[in-house]
Order: structure tokens, then sequence, then C-alpha cells
């Protein structure tokens, strides 16, 4: 038993969530704790992801005529199914690569794409599942991904257009920075591209933890992606230590983030509005 079987079943029934993720494995990687922990809650989860990350590199062999993005697209499907998604819908953006990549400027690349357009078109996506809160990347991308600062925004357009309550998913750069919390993917993501990661946190507004069943979901999640993370990066013994907290700032409103309580955690920042 844990603090948060209270809230298993059936007590977030007939809310619907939905999170907005730039590539195949952010979904796990940032929010898969908190997505799990929702549709364990009985929460509708909608998933909608902005690219199928086509220019990461596939670290095993892919299958005669496979694609990377039609492989990705296979192992976000998994992903999903092990995050307790209920539907996802892929917007069709282009990967702009890593910051400084010259696919970046593409005339099809998500970071240059007409994040207005976008966001009408998930606020429609949002508006026909009636979903009263959503999730997406902070302004600062969680890395300073350029994609990731796309699905900001379009995510921001989407939550004034549709009034839902929206929360920006961050990470804590003083908890990662401790030894305790070892080495997550966050930081290689950020070394890869040498910039800075996530927010102290004293920005920070939410904290999510979930209970070891969840935990342990949000773990294969991301190990479904094997294409691009080898499964030997994630500490076995230390997993909790690392990935099991997920941080959150809010953006709007006050939505079904905050009846995860009572493992959720409210700071004063987030109390005067951060
Ligand atoms: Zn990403």
């Amino acid at each position: 038993m844990n603090s948060t079987s209270a809230f298993d079943g059936s007590a977030l029934s007939g809310l619907v969530v939905l999170a907005l993720h730039a590539h195949p494995d952010d979904e796990a990687i940032f929010t898969g704790l908190t997505l799990r922990r929702l549709a364990d809650a009985g929460a509708r989860v909608v998933l909608v992801l902005a690219t199928r990350g086509e220019l990461g590199s596939s670290r095993l062999p892919l299958a005669p005529g496979e694609t990377v993005a039609r492989r990705r697209v296979a192992e976000l499907e998994r992903s999903a199914a092990l995050l307790g998604v209920q539907r996802l819908v892929l917007l069709g953006g282009r990967d702009s690569g890593l910051p400084g990549w010259l696919s970046g400027s593409h005339p099809d690349a998500l970071a240059g794409a007409d994040t207005d357009a976008l966001g009408r078109r998930v606020a429609d996506l949002a508006d026909a599942e009636s979903a009263g809160t959503l999730i997406f990347d902070d302004d600062g991308g969680i890395y300073g991904h350029p994609d990731h600062r796309a699905a900001h925004r379009i995510g921001a357009v989407a939550a004034r257009l549709t009034g839902a309550a929206s929360y920006c998913a961050t990470v804590d750069h003083e908890h990662l920075g401790t030894p305790a919390a070892g080495e997550h993917l966050v930081h290689q993501a950020a070394a890869a591209a040498a910039v800075g990661f996530g927010r102290p946190t004293g920005e920070i507004g939410l904290a999510v933890t979930g209970s070891g069943d969840q935990l342990a979901h949000k773990r294969a999640a991301i190990t479904a992606h094997a294409s691009q993370i080898d499964p030997a990066l994630l500490p076995v013994r230390d997993f909790a230590a690392t990935y099991g907290t997920e941080w959150y700032r809010r953006h709007s409103g006050l939505g079904a983030l905050e009846l995860l309580a009572p493992s959720v955690h409210r700071t004063e920042a987030a109390l005067v509005g951060a």
C-alpha cells in the first residue's frame, strides 16, 4: 500500500488529459509516470506527438525497408499502451534535429512550423475530446531543443483557445544535479547539444511521484524506445532516484494534476502562480 492507492480506480473518471510532446520517447521520459497515474485513476489520456522523430538515428539495425520513422512510431505505440494512453495522434511535423543542425531550416521542420495553425489543431482535438487539462513542454523546451520549444508554443496556443488548465513539463535542475539523482537521459541530451536544462527547484510548481508498479511501467515505456535508448543507460536499482519524480510548472488554471495529491508536492513558488 502507498499513498497513491486511494486514487486508483475511478477517482478521475470523466476527466480527459491531453499531453503533447515533440518526439517519440519524450512522453515516457518526462511524463510517463504522470500519464500512468492519470490512467490508473480513471482519467482518459490522449497523447499527441508533433513529429515522428525521424532524425534520431537507430541504434539497432532496421528491418529491410523499415524507416526510422516507422520504427519509432511502432515503439511509440508500445510505450503509449504501457502508459495507459487511450488515443494516440500524430500531428505530422518533421523532426528538426538537434540545435544547429541544417535540418532545422527544412521547410517542414517543426521548429519553423506555423505553431498557430498546429495549436489550433491541438485545440480542436482537445475540444472534441472535452480535455480539461493539457500538458506540454515548458518554454525552455526542457533542454532547449527547438522542437520542444515549438511544442511549448503549440501547447500554449491550444491552452489559450480552449481555456483548458495546462501544465508545462520540465525537470528540476537542482534535484538532477545531486549525486543521489544519478545520470538522467536529459543530462546526456543537454550535453550533446551543449545547452543547459530544466529549472531551479523554486520555479517548479508540481512534483509528481507514483507507485512502484507505475514506475515499472514508466521504465518499460522508456525501454520500448529501443532504437533510441540503450537500456543499459537506465539504472535498475536506483531507477526511482533518477526517474521517480516528474516536474511541472503551472501554465494556466488548475487541472487534473492537482488531483494527484497527496503525492503532488506544492511549493510556495507554485502557489503564487509560477
Ligand atoms: Zn524530444
